[in-house]
């Protein structure tokens, strides 16, 4: 897997026309990612703000691909998808972690390192696949089910994590269930992704009896096949790469499909005149910017949970974090949550 990126190069103090010049060319996602200079001139005090700040305090700040481009590009230490932050935030040095992403993310981050401090600046911070589900009702569902192994995709709460058997991220998810020595799978939350994971298992010959939760991610499920087929007849030479949260005839429909740090990948390794990524629109906004050479087509949709992400919340968090930034998970759940994430390393590394 590829890691996320440490914005190495990146300003710590910007002037209106240095923020411009790096965010100009972002104009994938309508209003909210149009960066004006008067937009640039409003920013560019509150990033300088908070990367003082961040020195000050000895923090880090960790942004997954989809929030805000002012954020990724103006603020963040490190980008990527859950799994590649939540590895970021254990070999941080730094004594607090100021986690922009979702709450689900920022409490696998806590899980994971339950002695640093661990800030949340968005308040509107959840998300319609953890949401899908509680502990409670994947208890019950165990009692029911007694004889199945229970696989939670990593967007769950540590309250879920903490009642089944293996995590496992977009990226793992097919080789994982696949090396499972049970026949008889319930994952959760993400319907989608079950279909998928059963047409991937049918078409190598592998039959298990996978039962799934009705979770879905709210962005993923708006994509459909024709979509696709519409845009393919519009431009030639357009590669299609689609995450697998998305619904099966998307998935079939696409010439690539992979979590998010795999179709950074596939961008990245190949050299097509085209490219139509099926996610959220950061990560387009994102390789736009990384990759000027390329070019990115079609439509996207926003994550309002992600985009809830600001630079005011950051800086506010920062400065003086209020009881409900700071993420904390009781110690019993947050035992055996890890054990769950543990789970998943012992099959991938
Ligand atoms: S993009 Fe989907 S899975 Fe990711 S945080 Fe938003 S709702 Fe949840």
């Amino acid at each position: 897997m590829q890691l996320g990126f440490m914005m190495a190069t990146k300003l710590t103090q910007f002037s209106t026309e240095s923020l411009f010049e790096t965010l100009k060319h972002i104009k994938i996602g309508g209003t909210t990612c149009l960066y004006t200079k008067e937009r640039c001139a409003e920013l560019a005090p509150i990033i300088n703000e908070i990367n003082q700040l961040k020195a000050e305090k000895n923090a880090v700040i960790l942004a997954h691909s989809y929030v805000s481009p002012d954020i990724i590009h103006g603020v963040a230490d490190h980008v990527g998808d859950s799994y590649e932050l939540a590895k970021r935030a254990k070999e941080s040095a730094a004594d607090t972690i100021v986690f922009t992403a979702v709450k689900f993310m920022a409490e696998t981050a806590k899980i994971l390192n339950p002695d640093k401090r661990v800030l949340m600046p968005s308040q509107f911070n959840g998300c319609s696949l953890a949401d899908s589900i509680t502990g409670e009702q994947v208890a019950t569902l165990r009692a029911i089910h007694p004889d199945h192994t229970f696989v939670c995709y990593i967007n769950t709460t540590a309250d879920v994590k903490a009642n089944c058997d293996v995590c496992v991220t977009s990226s793992n998810v097919y080789k994982i269930i696949e090396e499972i020595p049970n026949d008889k799978i319930y994952f959760v939350p993400d319907r989608l992704m079950a279909k998928n994971v059963i047409r991937h298992l049918e078409e190598r010959g592998i039959k298990k009896d996978i039962k799934y939760s009705d979770g879905t991610c709210y962005v993923h499920e708006t994509y459909d096949a024709d979509m696709i087929h519409y845009l393919k007849t519009q431009y030639d030479e357009l590669e299609v790469v689609s995450h697998p949260e998305c619904p099966e005839d998307v998935i079939a429909a696409s010439d690539y499909v992979g979590s998010t740090s795999q179709m950074i990948k596939h961008v990245v390794d190949t050299d097509k005149k085209r490219y139509f990524l099926l996610t959220e629109c950061g990560l387009s906004s994102r390789l736009q910017l990384e990759h000027p050479k390329k070019e990115f087509v079609g439509s996207c949709t926003m994550c309002k949970y992600m985009k809830s992400n600001s630079l005011i919340g950051i800086r506010d968090t920062l400065k003086s974090p209020q009881p409900h930034d700071i993420v904390n998970v009781p110690e019993d759940t947050a035992k055996k949550a890890l054990d769950c994430i543990n789970a998943m390393f012992s099959y991938v590394g």
